[in-house]
């Protein structure tokens, strides 16, 4: 089967019927169709909750971020959010980028992602609060954390 996803990232496009995603009569990689879906995400968050924008350039700033960087698609639903949560300035989608950047951005991913690969203290590290209607980050470090080091 041919994997149908316009970005796919696979030096071949070919992926075993057994190891694909379907979706209606399309196949996919599984990671490419992560990021598919990931991408839908980012797409309808930021429509949702920052500045107004042309779809187009909203596409053309995140298919810079995920193809070209490379970024993966849940780091830039993770900065969107947390340009939102946080009232960080933007003025349009290519804005995103610069926060992406921030080295301090990218440490505080990898330690989420380093976290939650311990799966038992998986639900402590990040947790979303519904607080007055206002979502936040709560970063929870735990003592675990440390033992494991
Ligand atoms: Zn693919």
């Amino acid at each position: 089967m041919k994997c149908r996803y316009k970005y796919c990232t696979h030096e071949s496009k070919d992926v075993d019927k057994e190891d694909a995603v379907k979706d209606g009569t399309s196949y996919f990689h599984k990671d490419c169709f992560k990021q598919k879906s990931v991408k839908q995400e980012i797409e309808a968050y930021y429509i949702e909750n920052l500045p107004t924008t042309a779809i187009q350039l909203l596409r053309k700033a995140i298919n810079i971020l995920l193809n070209e960087n490379p970024y993966s698609a849940e780091y830039v639903l993770f900065i969107i959010k947390k340009i939102h949560v946080n009232n960080l300035v933007i003025n349009n989608p290519f804005g995103i980028a610069y926060y992406c950047h921030e080295g301090r951005n990218i440490k505080e991913w990898k330690k989420i992602q380093t976290n939650i690969k311990f799966k038992e203290i998986k639900n402590e590290i990040v947790q979303v609060n519904d607080d007055e209607n206002k979502v936040k980050f709560t970063y929870k470090p735990n003592k675990k954390w440390n033992d494991l080091i």
